[in-house]
């Protein structure tokens, strides 16, 4: 009898805790920002489909988005890299960014000779695009790696002619007025579903014949492919543009309880 008395009262003490946050009976905290409401996008069929706010850059029939696009080619569908790189049109800042590729399906060279091309963030920072499937080459230099500064955490590509997904997430660099720079750039990147770059910093643009640095450039910049003489496949291609939700401190974090609200700096003043 005892024991049952006590369930009761534990499942009503449980119940008071766990409806809390709608209730009078208990604190509840405010941050006193007034945010706008997140934009309503529609997400496509599969995941890799392009939202409705996507830009893509190549769906599969010309490269119209792209300059120097007349020296590619495409075929039944897909991009085949060609002479010189391709750049889009367009300029991004910071961006999220989906890209398929495939490295030729016939076996050819081998280390950076072998199915490599690049993806080029703002034009200048590369993460490595190249058939890293059975083919050793230096780690910061196989597929996923940012170009000279770190390979990707794990190697997850599949083999020539299969399709690879890259889906970057790019936090773009700021520079002062006077050229220094404000923040590095960050990024994020997963391949065929697994992570391989963890909000990376990077230290600069990527080279192959000197050490990465900072050189001041606009706040948006284009989406390049690498021509590195070899027949990669690209397709499927879009970038959405991402900045933080939005919305302004409008008063003081505060504490509400019933009809009473605190601030939190008096709050805080009370000892709790
Ligand atoms: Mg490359």
């Amino acid at each position: 009898m005892f024991r049952t008395c006590l369930t009761i009262v534990s499942a009503f003490a449980a119940s008071i805790v766990f409806s809390s946050s709608n209730s009078a009976l208990a604190d509840e905290y405010l941050n006193g920002i007034k945010w706008e409401e997140p934009a309503i996008v529609s997400p496509g069929k599969k995941n890799s489909d392009p939202p409705s706010d996507a830009i893509v850059l190549f769906n599969g029939k010309d490269l119209n988005n792209w300059k120097n696009g007349e020296n590619w080619t495409v075929k039944e569908g897909v991009i085949y890299a060609g002479k010189g790189p391709i750049t889009s049109k367009e300029e991004f800042g910071d961006c999220q960014l989906h890209i398929e590729w495939s490295s030729p399906s016939e076996v050819k060279g081998n280390g950076q000779g072998r199915g490599n091309s690049g993806v080029f963030l703002m034009g200048k920072y590369e993460i490595q695009v190249l058939d890293s499937y059975n083919n050793k080459t230096y780690f910061d230099g196989q597929a996923g790696a940012i170009y000279k500064q770190t390979p990707p955490m794990v190697n997850i590509n599949r083999g020539p002619g299969e399709w690879n997904t890259y889906d970057i997430i790019w936090t773009a660099p700021r520079f002062e007025e006077d050229g220094s720079l404000k923040s590095p750039a960050y990024i994020t990147a997963i391949c065929n579903g697994a992570v391989i770059l963890n909000h990376f910093e990077l230290l600069g643009d990527t080279p192959f014949n000197r050490p990465p640095k900072y050189i001041p450039h606009s706040d948006k910049g284009p989406i390049s492919l690498q021509d590195h003489g070899n027949p990669v496949r690209f397709r499927n291609i879009w970038v959405r543009p991402i900045a933080p939700a939005k919305g302004e401190q409008v008063r003081e974090p505060f504490i509400r309880d019933g009809d009473k609200e605190t601030p939190i700096s008096e709050w805080k003043k009370s000892g709790k």
